[in-house]
């Protein structure tokens, strides 16, 4: 079941207002359409964040490229403030024109492990963009903990707690939310779920969203990534309209191509594992077959600033 956090309007504005939806959330234009109030979204675009690492305290800087074995000496680790980093992000989704009908954050919202004082502070952050009528969409990440981020949840009922993953239909493409857990494992039973979901729906080219890598990355911090990542490009593989799948975890911008499936890495919206990393968002625009893929860094002088990736909707 997923965690959907739907756009405020004006009057709640300013409380914390959450509602969780049921086991596939449907989208339809019309609902995105009714909540936007007077602002125009585009029913075609998404913003992509990953990893934003909120921590309860808004002035945590952290140094991202301080892990054992890392190349970085001691007196030159980069640090990043993260609650600055999404409030950056934040106004810079707001901003675009026209906005973006969904904000899907892909896995380790938290800063440690999930803590509530964590989500009260990343709820906080997210506040303005819910009410400029942006829905927002979470996966679970290694460092976040359903159980607290239920309790910081309001409304929701005993029972729709569970593994959060969804679909999103929306007009081009079918987004499909996956829940890898703390440890990186979807399960057969997820599995199976996914399977079902991308069956039912054949007519229409899908992307899928998962924090962890499916298979080892090859960047500055090599991390193993998802235990059943296997089986997960098996059965993407055996679908020829699963046309990508989008993961975080590695903090790192990396595009790879299986086939037909495009494996897009996202960068962290806060701190970067090298120094010299990328760290932002993406926006993601989808047309009748294409899905075009913009890096935005936080730091606008980075060289990957306004790198383009376009995927091929069309099987
Ligand atoms: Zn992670």
């Amino acid at each position: 079941m997923p965690i959907t956090l739907p756009p405020l309007t004006r009057r709640q504005f300013g409380k914390v207002a959450i509602a969780v939806g049921g086991e596939a959330l449907i989208t339809s234009n019309a609902s995105a359409a009714r909540n936007s109030e007077n602002t125009e979204l585009d029913q075609n675009r998404v913003a992509l964040l990953a990893d934003t690492h909120i921590s309860a305290d808004p002035g945590r800087r952290y140094p991202g490229t301080k892990w054992p074995g890392s190349p970085v000496s001691e007196d030159e680790h980069e640090s990043v403030n993260m609650a600055e980093s999404l409030s950056e992000t934040a106004k810079r989704v707001i901003a675009l024109e026209p906005r973006p009908v969904h904000l899907i954050l892909n896995g380790d919202c938290a800063f440690s492990s999930g803590k509530v004082a964590e989500y009260k502070e990343f709820l906080r952050l997210v506040e303005p963009i819910r009410a400029a009528g942006v829905t927002v969409h979470v996966t679970i990440g290694n460092h976040d903990n359903r159980e607290n981020l239920w309790k910081t949840l309001p409304f929701l009922r005993k029972d729709q707690m569970g593994i959060q993953a969804e679909v999103i239909e929306l007009e081009h493409a079918n987004l499909v939310l996956l829940d890898s857990g703390r440890k990186g494992v979807l399960g057969d039973k997820q599995l199976k779920w996914l399977a079902n979901q991308l069956d039912q729906r054949s007519d229409k080219p899908a992307l899928i969203f998962g924090h962890f890598n499916p298979y080892p990355n090859r960047g500055v911090r090599p991390i193993r990534g998802m235990q059943d990542g296997a089986a997960l490009l098996k059965l993407l593989g055996e679908r020829k309209h699963a046309r990508a799948y989008f993961y975080g975890h590695t903090h790192e911008w990396q595009h790879d191509q299986k086939g037909h499936l495009n494996l897009i890495n996202q960068p962290a919206v806060s701190y970067y594992f090298g120094k010299g990393i990328a760290n932002g968002w993406v926006d993601m625009r989808l047309t009748d077959g294409l899905a075009q893929i913009k890096l935005h860094c936080i730091n606008r002088k980075h060289k990957q600033h306004g790198d383009r990736i376009t995927i091929n909707l069309t099987t």
